[in-house]
């Protein structure tokens, strides 16, 4: 069964090494958010591929779900005796990874060659596309003013209260190489459990992608369980935006584009509503706290996904 996946970061990683563990590697392509990239100590740094790739690679570190395993930070360490920033945690190996990716990038290298020759050095026999190769920074807008995500997310620890978001030249920029054909040709969609407003509204946001999704059957995983987020601010926005942060909520807000909706045991008891959407929900344990726990998620999604596909 021919797969796409739409990921960000720790959520959408996840449930994409359990599609990598149920499915054959030519099954599977994982397009990944790229609107969290940005420039750092003057390298090139892409955390949600990286979260994705190390993760499907069995490089991850474990307990925080992003970075590598095995880590040491003694250039992040001598970097902050220097006086210089020390907010953004990279990594002794990490830093391996955006020296040689910077590198491959000023020579004229796009983003989704690198990745692509990356993931194979890795071993990574899943196909992983950035959503673009042009840049689409983010734009936190909070009630302290507008913020580049990365200081929004990680120096601020989003703190701040956010009133919205603009993926910066999403209009103009171009679908990565492969990224369209794959949604074309897939027999459906997933949207793995990641944040709705800065993980997968930014691929959305990428010119055709949208459409070429909403075309498939599609299904989408809350990440939200319980009215709250397992990691990260989804439900904070949620809260902040004016709405009540809930399975519902993530359900309404992609509702034109879902034909299923994975929702938690805990929250069995919106399904109703979830249906009176139009959308045939599924209530699963949602909650990937092993290896195993993600591919039982993943075989659970792609039984559901299947009764969408005639
Ligand atoms: P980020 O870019 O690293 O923030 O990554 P994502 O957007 O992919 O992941 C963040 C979201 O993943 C949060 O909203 C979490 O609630 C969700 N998440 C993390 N782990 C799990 C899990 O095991 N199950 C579910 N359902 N959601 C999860």
């Amino acid at each position: 069964m021919k797969i796409v996946a739409l990921a960000g970061g720790v959520g959408g990683a996840k449930l994409a090494d359990g599609l990598a563990q149920a499915l054959p590697p030519s099954d599977l392509t994982v397009i990944v958010n790229t609107g969290d990239d940005f420039e750092h100590l003057g390298l090139h740094i892409s955390p949600d591929l990286d979260t994705v790739c190390y993760t499907l690679a069995g490089l991850a570190n474990p307990v925080t779900g992003w970075g590598r395993a095995d880590e040491t930070f003694h250039a992040l360490e001598a970097v902050r005796q220097l006086g210089g920033p020390g907010w953004f945690a990279l990594g002794d190996r990490d830093l391996g990874t955006h020296l040689e990716r910077t590198r491959r990038r000023r020579q004229g290298d796009r983003l989704s060659e690198i990745t692509r020759d990356f993931c194979r050095a890795w071993g990574v026999e899943v196909r992983v596309l950035p959503m673009s190769d042009d840049p689409v920074p983010t734009i936190v807008h909070t009630t302290e003013g507008d913020l580049p995500f990365q200081e929004y997310f990680v120096l601020r620890q989003a703190m701040p209260t956010v009133r919205g978001f603009t993926f910066l030249g999403a209009e103009n920029a171009r679908p990565a190489p492969g990224v369209l054909e794959a949604l074309q040709r897939a027999e459906a969609v997933i949207f793995c459990p990641s944040n709705p407003w800065v993980s997968l509204d930014p691929i959305l946001a990428i010119p055709g992608v949208r459409a070429a999704a909403a075309a498939r059957p599609l299904v989408a995983v809350s990440p939200i369980i319980g009215g709250q987020t397992v990691k990260g601010p989804a439900a904070k926005m949620y809260a902040e935006m004016g709405i009540q942060p809930s399975a519902l909520a993530v359900a309404r807000h992609y509702h034109d584009l879902l034909d299923g909706f994975v929702l938690d045991t805990v929250d069995a008891e919106q399904a109703a509503d979830i249906r009176s959407l139009g959308i045939r929900p599924l209530v699963a344990p949602t909650w990937m706290r092993s290896r195993a726990d993600r591919k039982a998620l993943a075989q659970a999604v792609l039984n559901f996904v299947q009764t969408f596909i005639n």
